[in-house]
C-alpha cells in the first residue's frame, strides 16, 4: 500500500477479495483486483486496470454497502442493498444480498431511480477525476508496481473501455441480451461463448429475441472466439469461474458441439484458474430442445468437468397463457418438460435444471392459479436444485400487485422461487 499525500490518494495495487475464486456474497469484490482509495471514494480496478467498482465513503452515500459496477458490457449498474429488510428483502426476491438497478430498460420490479441520485452521480464524475489525477501523479513520477498500475488505469480511458465492450460483442458475433438467471452465483460475472445464435420459437412477447433462424456456429469459429476471448479478457482471465453458453437455446446445439466448445474453452480458458472450485457452465434450453436431450447428451455435461445450470423457459401451464404470449407450445409439452427437470436434477450430480415462468398482471386470468397449483404441488427440490424463477413482464401493471402475487407464490411453492431480472452483458 503506498499513500500519495499531496495527490490525495492511497494505492493498494495487490488485493484479494475474502472470496477468492468462489462465489460472491456480501462483499462483491472476490477475486484479485486493485484499489485506490481517496478522501469520499473507493475505486476498484480489474487486473487489467479497468474500472470495476466504486463506493462513496460519505455520510451521503446511499449506504455503506452499496456501489456501482462496471460490467464488460460497460454498463454501470447500481447495487442496491433494497428498500426493505426481512421477509421483503432483496435476499428473498433475488436469493443475493444486493438488487442489481440497471441503466437501461428492463423488467425490474424497483422504481428506484439510482441514476438520478446526483449523489450516485457525483461518484462517476469522480471517476474521470480520479484519472487526471493518476495523469498528475505519472507526470511527476511513480515507480515500480504503482507504476504499472496507474499505467494500466491510465491505457483503459472512458472512450477504450467503450470501444473493448464493442470489441467482446464483435468476437462473439452479437451483444449478450439476457443472461441466465443462475449467472447470479458469479455476480453475473461470465466469459460468453457463442454456440448458437437465435432460437426455435420466436415467441410474441419476448423482448430479447433475435430475428434470426436457429444455427448452430462451425467448430471453427467458435475456436476462433476462444482465442480472441483469452487475448481480451487478459490478466484478467483467472478472476472467471463462469462460462456462458450462447445465445439463447445452446442447448439445441447438437452433442459433439457442445463438448467441443466445452472442451475447449476449459483446456483454453483455464477457467477458475489455478487451485480454484469448480468452474461453472451457464446455458439457455427450449422445452423443446430439454425435452430431445438424451441420456449421452446429459451425460456428457455431467462428465464436462463444470457445475452445469441449464436454465429452461416453461413461462406458463396455462394454455390460454401460452396462446396469449404466442409461445408456440401446449401445456402438456411444459408438463413433461417440468416433470424432466425433476427427474435430471435427481439423476446428474453436476447439472442443476432451473425453470423460468412469467409474471404479470395483464397475463389471461389462468396463468397464476395454474402456477400456484403446480408450484404447490412440485415434487420438493432435488438435492437442493430446481430454482423456480419468475419473470416480470415488460408493462406488466401495477407493481404492488404482482409483488403481492409473487410473495405468496414464493410462500407455497415446494421449490424455491425468485425473481428473474433480464440483465445484458
Ligand atoms: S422466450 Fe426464448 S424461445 Fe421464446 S423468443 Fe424469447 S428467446 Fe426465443
Amino acid at each position: 500500500m503506498a499513500i500519495y499525500q499531496q495527490n490525495g490518494i492511497t494505492i493498494n495495487v495487490e488485493k484479494r477479495g475474502p472470496q477468492a475464486k468462489g462465489k460472491p456474497g456480501f462483499d462483491l469484490r472476490y477475486g484479485k483486483y486493485s484499489e485506490i482509495i481517496t478522501r469520499k471514494y473507493e475505486f476498484a480496478f480489474n487486473l487489467n486496470g479497468e474500472i470495476k467498482f466504486i463506493k462513496g465513503k460519505g455520510s451521503e452515500w446511499p449506504h455503506p454497502f452499496e456501489q456501482l459496477k462496471r460490467t464488460d458490457g460497460n454498463d454501470w449498474v447500481y447495487y442496491s442493498c433494497g428498500k426493505e429488510g426481512g421477509e421483503k428483502g432483496v435476499i428473498f426476491w433475488l436469493g443475493e444480498y444486493y438488487l442489481p438497478c440497471l441503466p437501461y430498460p428492463s423488467n425490474s420490479l424497483d422504481r428506484a431511480e439510482y441514476f438520478s441520485n446526483p449523489v450516485v452521480m457525483q461518484a462517476l464524475g469522480a471517476w474521470s477525476m480520479l484519472y487526471g489525477t493518476l495523469y498528475e501523479l505519472r507526470s511527476k513520477g511513480i515507480y515500480g508496481k504503482d507504476k504499472d498500475f496507474v499505467e494500466r488505469i491510465l491505457a483503459h480511458d472512458d472512450n477504450t473501455l467503450q470501444q473493448r465492450s464493442k470489441r467482446l460483442q464483435e468476437i462473439i458475433g452479437d451483444r449478450v441480451t439476457v443472461l441466465p438467471p443462475d449467472t447470479r452465483h458469479v455476480d453475473y460475472e461470465v466469459i460468453p461463448l457463442s454456440i448458437s445464435q437465435g432460437c426455435l420459437y420466436h415467441c410474441g412477447f419476448c423482448c430479447v429475441k433475435s430475428s434470426q433462424k436457429f444455427r448452430i456456429r462451425e467448430k471453427e469459429d467458435i475456436l476462433g472466439q476462444i482465442e480472441d476471448l483469452k487475448d481480451f479478457y487478459g490478466r484478467n482471465l483467472e478472476n472467471y469461474r463462469g462460462l456462458f453458453l450462447g445465445d439463447h437455446d445452446a442447448l439445441a446445439a447438437d452433442l459433439e458441439t457442445l463438448t467441443f466448445a466445452i472442451g475447449e474453452a476449459k483446456a483454453k480458458l483455464n477457467l477458475g484458474g489455478n487451485g480454484a472450485k469448480q468452474p461453472l457452465l451457464f446455458l439457455f434450453g427450449s422445452v423443446g430442445s430439454f425435452l430431445k436431450s438424451d441420456p449421452k447428451l446429459l451425460n456428457a455435461l455431467n462428465d464436462c468437468g463444470f457445475r452445469v445450470y441449464l436454465n429452461v423457459g416453461f413461462e406458463s401451464v396455462d394454455p390460454e397463457t401460452l396462446k396469449h404470449i404466442q409461445k408456440p407450445i401446449t401445456k402438456e409439452q411444459v408438463m413433461d418438460a417440468f416433470r424432466k427437470m425433476h427427474a435430471v436434477n435427481a439423476n446428474y450430480y453436476n447439472i442443476e435444471v432451473t425453470g423460468n415462468f412469467l409474471m404479470g398482471e395483464r397475463l389471461p386470468e389462468g396463468h397464476f392459479p395454474s402456477l400456484e397449483y403446480l408450484l404447490e404441488n412440485a415434487p420438493g427440490p432435488s438435492r437442493g436444485k430446481g430454482a423456480v424463477y419468475l419473470s416480470p413482464l415488460k408493462n406488466r401493471g401495477e407493481d404492488e400487485d404482482l409483488l403481492t402475487r409473487y410473495f405468496k407464490l414464493k410462500h407455497i411453492s415446494r421449490l424455491p422461487v425468485f425473481v428473474y431480472l433480464i440483465q445484458r452483458l
